[in-house]
């Protein structure tokens, strides 16, 4: 049985910018897909391009990819979090704001940001930080922030569902949002499991409608190893039947799903074979295998 699902995989935005991601996610057989406007470790970005953006647009309706169902990423190198170097948090907040724009251009309606780290600052000041930024940051019409829950590891802020739901209360607007990340959840100390009572603490807590999109990934890592290092779904500590329940949620069905497991060797991407899986719903003990002899 194959069932209808929203689901990707992170992309690349390489010189056919979002024709070229659509194009990319499309060839894994997905639905839906999230990249970065350029390398996730730098601030380098390239001018968009009207063309190639109408040319996305048609491309993604003639194979069915929503454009709500696209998601961008901030890159991991800016830090909301920690203002003792005052140029660097300011450079933090205007990038963010014209990654907001860019997203605004492309049409993108999510953008995930990581919260921050604290490095040496105290937790309360670090959080308090994050807060101030995206509130400068935040802009109504534009794309909607989600903040990702983080694994906790370093001094990074956003990994207990009090310290999110103490920056969504605080910046104060509905126009907010979490981006669930499974591999992280579990590395905090949650246990995804039992992903039902994670859910209904989260919605006690923050409440459900604030979910607009899930990193389904299976972590190299125990429950609360504070670590942060995914794994292939099936390989890890999660394990292929947990990931597959939350997949399958519905309360989380009409949330996309992002698959962000390493590449095979550091070669071959994985998500065509594990999007595969999850669709059909069955567990593939070759997945390895499979990818590489596809890709060698
Ligand atoms: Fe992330
Ligand atoms: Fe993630
Ligand atoms: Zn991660």
């Amino acid at each position: 049985m194959v069932i209808k699902v929203i689901l990707g995989c992170h992309v690349n935005f390489n010189n056919e910018q979002l024709l070229g991601s659509a194009k990319q996610a499309v060839s894994y057989g997905a639905n839906a897909f999230m990249f970065y406007t350029g390398a996730p470790q730098n601030t380098v970005r390239k001018e968009l391009s009207e063309d190639l953006k109408k040319q996305a647009y048609a491309y993604m309706k003639e194979n069915g990819i929503e454009i709500k169902n696209v998601i961008c990423h901030a890159p991991y190198i800016i830090n909301l979090a920690n203002n003792k170097e005052p140029e660097k948090w300011n450079f933090s907040i205007q990038f963010l704001k014209q990654e907001l724009s860019r997203c605004k251009f492309l049409g993108i309606s999510y953008i995930v940001v990581h919260p921050g780290s604290a490095v040496g600052l105290d937790r309360s000041v670090a959080i308090t930080n994050i807060i101030d930024a995206l509130k400068l940051i935040i802009d109504e019409d534009g794309p909607m922030i989600l903040l990702e829950t983080m694994a906790g590891k370093g001094s990074e802020c956003g990994c207990t569902l009090e310290e999110i739901k103490e920056m969504i209360e605080k910046v104060g607007t509905k126009y907010i949002g979490v981006c669930l990340d499974t591999c992280h959840l579990n590395d905090a100390g949650y246990n995804m499991q039992d992903f039902d009572t994670f859910l209904k603490e989260f919605d006690q807590l923050i409440g459900l409608e604030y979910i607009h999109c899930v990193h389904l990934n299976d972590s190299k890592n125990i429950c609360g190893s504070h670590k942060d290092r995914h794994e292939n779904l099936g390989l890890g500590t999660l394990g292929y039947e947990t990931l597959q329940k939350i997949f399958m949620n519905p309360k989380l069905k009409d949330v996309p799903k992002i698959l962000e497991t390493p590449y095979i060797d550091k070669l071959y991407p994985p998500y065509k074979f594990e999007i595969a899986s999850l669709k059909e719903n069955k567990y593939n003990p070759n997945l390895i295998q499979d990818i590489i002899d596809f890709y060698k």
